[in-house]
């Protein structure tokens, strides 16, 4: 697709959700000369879907899935670049440890990605991780892998960044403007909003956490967590990260926990990643606390992070998007073509997000991108056949 004629009224793309996906999408869009609308319900970065609470991991040796490697390889590109056209740090390279059983989902996970791509990463026993990484504890059987090449971004300022930057080269970006529905035919899309309506050739949908609402009528089996993230004081220095204190994820009996490094006396700053109360959607940024949450992260830091002080300093709440297999869905909508869906990141894409907007531009303007998706592929989940192409009156 050549991009059109930025006077034209009709644009070349228009992007629904302007979080992690959304953001990045407008960017790359903008970046390559299209023309490009993007809408947002807030005014991005904002505190109620799932792009907010300071930071977020990235990783590179993916136990989720080798298949994951070749888009992180670019993403860490993508974001290095971001950083140097804004002039400002938003990826901090603290190293990331993950600890727990060798034969865990986690640790050879990690391994396998490793070795497949040929990543580094060092294989640390219990013992020489706590002497490495003081006031850390862990099962005598378990063993650490600790991944230099990783560590953690600044959402919000990423959001911004992109959103920015998308501006900057011309990107028409509207805030606090609602999608209310969506049609797709051959002659291209149009969205109707609180204000009006809004025609394209194209259409990103990247709804986070309301993807379910912008796609009611496929039926997508979405499921939606609350999420809640907790910042701790420490007793003593060991977890500092201008200590050489790095991110952290733990495979444990009573779930997966992770966090981050305590800078600048934020305190440190730990959540679990499994669990979660499934909601049927975000509900006007309220997160009501969860005692049982807590309870299991608290008792998490008295076993293995003893030297931090149970004294709760900040709370949040976010919210994961889950699909079945815990895969994103990243494609075009079988019956509108000119319509590509990035949904259900499952608790783990926001690393993704810098790539994520470049593949989500490239398929909407070429039609198919130059990484391997098909693991992504929204047909896993459609055994279900959509009414029509369209969402809303
Ligand atoms: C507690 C927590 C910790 C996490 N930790 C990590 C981590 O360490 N590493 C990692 O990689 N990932 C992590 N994730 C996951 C990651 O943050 C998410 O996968 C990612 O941010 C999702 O981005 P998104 O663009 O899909 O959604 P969002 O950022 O929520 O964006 C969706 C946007 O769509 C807009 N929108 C929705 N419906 C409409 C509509 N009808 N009209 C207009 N606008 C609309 C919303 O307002 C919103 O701005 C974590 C998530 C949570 C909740």
């Amino acid at each position: 697709m050549a991009p059109t004629n930025p006077t034209s009224t009709t644009c070349d793309v228009l992007v629904v959700g302007l979080g992690g996906v959304g953001s990045s999408a407008c960017y790359a869009l903008a970046k390559q000369g299209y023309s490009v609308v993007g809408i947002d319900q807030f005014d991005p970065p904002h505190r109620f879907g799932s792009s907010h609470g300071d930071t977020r991991i990235i990783r590179k040796s993916y136990f989720e899935h080798p298949s994951y490697v070749p888009l992180l390889i670019r993403a860490y590109d993508l974001w290095r670049k971001l950083e140097s056209e804004i002039g400002k740090q938003l990826y901090f390279p603290t190293g990331l440890l993950e600890i727990g059983p060798a034969d865990g989902v986690v640790l050879q996970g990690v391994a396998r990605s490793a070795q497949e791509h040929s990543l580094p990463i060092e294989l640390l026993s219990m013992q020489q991780a706590s002497e490495r990484f003081p006031g850390v504890h862990g099962s005598c059987h378990w063993q650490a892998i600790l991944e230099q090449d990783a560590g953690y971004l600044l959402v919000e300022e990423c959001v911004a960044a992109h959103i920015e930057q998308a501006r900057k080269l011309s990107a028409q970006i509207r805030v606090c403007e609602r999608m209310i529905g969506w049609q797709a035919d051959s002659q291209g899309v149009s969205v109707r909003t609180e204000q009006g309506t809004l025609h394209a050739k194209k259409l990103i949908l990247c709804a986070g956490p309301w993807a379910s609402q912008a796609l009611a009528s496929y039926s997508i089996p979405l499921q939606v967590l609350r999420k809640h993230l907790y910042w701790y004081a420490t007793r003593t220095t060991n977890y500092a990260q201008d200590r050489g204190f790095p991110c952290f994820f733990f495979d444990t009996p009573s779930g997966y926990y992770y966090g981050f490094p305590d800078h600048s006396g934020q305190g440190l700053k730990v959540a679990r990643h499994s669990g979660g109360l499934q909601v049927p959607g975000p509900i006007d940024g309220q997160h009501p606390p969860d005692d049982q949450d807590r309870r299991l992260v608290e008792e998490f830091l008295g076993t293995y992070l003893p030297e931090t002080e149970l004294k709760l300093r900040r709370s949040s709440g976010c919210y994961y998007t889950m699909t079945p297999d815990e895969h994103f869905i990243v494609d075009r909508l079988p019956d509108a073509p000119n319509v590509v869906l990035v949904a259900g990141l499952s608790g783990h894409g926001f690393k993704f997000t810098s790539v994520l907007g470049q593949i989500a531009s490239e398929l909407a303007t070429e039609g198919r991108c130059e990484f391997d998706i098909d693991f992504l592929s929204l047909h896993r989940f459609l055994g279900l056949q959509p009414s029509q192409a369209g969402h809303g009156s």
